[in-house]
């Protein structure tokens, strides 16, 4: 069996195009959904990250609130602007970009975020909620990967799913987003980590394995079954000396090999990456239909 591949940038594109859809019928209301967004410091992954972000809010037709702070900027003056933020009524969302400088309390910073604004759902009253099954704002990659299932007209809900991986940002929230009794949920999940005494046991029982633990090779082709669905979250840089830049992007699974082994998979780049800020765009638009709701 050679796997179908699953086209993240598409069904990114899909969703975008569905909330410039909605953005549009808002405006028309004199809704502008608006984004915060806050970067500390010139680290160039987090700046390329935001650019794409303020490009994604452009097209849109979102309202995006640029903040692009320098690296010696105080933990007071960090707290004060997402105070501000927090009170601005164009604001429906507000994004702090992480990695912050050292010197930062992250933890902090992401707790001063008010809880209705918290699009990238990292707030514990949102984790809170999410883990409940109450309406929260997802946090987008996992929301991402659910939607990148259900999109593909994957069965999740009587499936069994192997997470591999449990960060607070992907492994964890995924695991509780699948395990939920709701529609596009509902599935049977087991959560591999470290700390698993034989992960390939568990994987090669798995109709549904999705891999975020962040090292090239995690998943290999003889700890997967026939036909098996793969969610591959994981983005390493490995040398290639082919390419001109030296480096080339790989996933955590074992791409290739399990292709020919599985039923869908999705690449890397190309899979779920493109989905967090669809997904992030997505929960900007929510919250400013909500707040319009009063
Ligand atoms: P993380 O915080 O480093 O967590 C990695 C998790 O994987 C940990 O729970 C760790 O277990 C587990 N793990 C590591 N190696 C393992 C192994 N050999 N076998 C089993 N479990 C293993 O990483 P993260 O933030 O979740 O991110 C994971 C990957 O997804 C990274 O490559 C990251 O770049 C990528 N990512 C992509 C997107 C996107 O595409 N938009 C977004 C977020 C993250 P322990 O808990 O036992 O240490």
């Amino acid at each position: 069996m050679t796997a179908k591949i699953i086209d993240g940038k598409q069904v990114a594109q899909d969703i975008r195009a569905e909330l410039k859809a909605e953005t549009a019928r808002l405006k028309e209301k004199g809704i502008v959904p608006g984004l915060g967004v806050i970067l500390v410091g010139e680290d160039p992954a987090s700046q390329s990250y935001v650019t794409a972000k303020e490009r994604a809010c452009a097209e849109t037709g979102l309202y995006s609130d640029d903040n692009r702070l320098p690296a010696t900027t105080s933990q007071a003056e960090l707290l004060a602007l997402i105070g501000k933020m927090n009170a601005d009524p164009k604001i429906n969302g507000i994004l702090v970009q992480l990695p912050l400088p050292k010197h930062l309390n992250e933890a902090e910073a992401l707790m001063t975020i008010d809880p209705s604004k918290d699009v990238d759902g990292f707030h514990p009253v949102n984790v809170g909620r999410m883990v409940l099954g109450e309406k929260a704002f997802l946090p987008c990659t996992p929301h991402g990967v659910i939607q990148l299932l259900t999109r593909s007209g994957v069965q999740v809900g009587g499936a069994h799913v192997v997470v591999v991986g449990r960060s607070n940002i992907v492994g964890k929230p995924v695991a509780n987003m699948l395990l939920q009794k709701k529609e596009n949920a509902n599935a049977t999940v087991t959560i591999c980590h470290t700390g698993t005494a034989d992960i390939a046991y568990h994987t090669r029982q798995a109709d549904i394995v999705v891999v975020a633990a962040g090292r090239p090779n995690t998943v290999t082709a003889d700890m997967v079954k026939d036909g098996v669905v793969v969610i591959d979250v994981g983005v390493n840089r490995v040398e290639d000396a082919s390419r001109k830049s030296g480096c080339r992007l790989v996933g955590d699974v074992d791409f290739e090999a399990i292709k020919e082994k599985a039923s869908l998979i999705t690449p890397v780049p190309g899979g779920v990456g493109p989905m967090t800020i669809a997904m992030l765009m997505y929960n900007t638009v929510e919250s400013a239909k909500t707040s319009a709701a009063g």
